[in-house]
């Protein structure tokens, strides 16, 4: 898409800092991170979300999550990481294009984000449970 930022970052119209590529995934530094070493993952072709995405492309994305995590894990040091993925502007996402954010963390990191779960009624929870079921197919 001639004006996302990431298609122009995996044309190369826009430099960044790369890691890691392949035929489906390309990975970079984040330019504002929240932990030494947060990095994206962003799909090659322009996807606005995870569910627009086909599996296998899908899959392609996964494969390479395996490849640059491990490095990742290696390469800062840390002990886990977050694999956080936005979609849409109520979710955080400000960038419309499929992409994973890998988040390196360290016990005691203090990096937050900000979940609030608050126990809901077994009634509640079983009446939503349907509502999604009923357009599972
Ligand atoms: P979102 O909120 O869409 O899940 O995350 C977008 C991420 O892209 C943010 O963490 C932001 O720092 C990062 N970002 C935005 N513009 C650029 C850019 O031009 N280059 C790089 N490397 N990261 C960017
Ligand atoms: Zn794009």
């Amino acid at each position: 898409m001639s004006d996302c930022i990431f298609c122009k970052i995996v044309s190369g119209q826009l430099p960044s800092t790369k890691l890691y590529e392949d035929a489906a995934a390309l990975a970079i530094m984040d330019i504002s991170p929240i932990a030494p070493g947060h990095a994206l993952l962003l799909s090659k072709k322009h996807y606005a979300t995870l569910i627009d995405a086909p599996a296998a492309e899908l899959a392609g994305l996964a494969a390479a999550l395996l490849k640059v995590v491990p490095a990742m894990l290696k390469g800062t040091g840390a002990e886990g990481f977050n694999i956080v993925q936005n979609n849409q502007r109520c979710a955080g996402q400000l960038v419309p294009h499929l992409h994973f954010h890998i988040v390196p963390r360290k016990p005691g990191d203090g990096i937050r984000f900000n979940w609030s779960p608050s126990p809901a009624a077994k009634s509640e929870i079983s009446a939503t449970a349907d509502a999604i079921k009923k357009h599972l197919v």
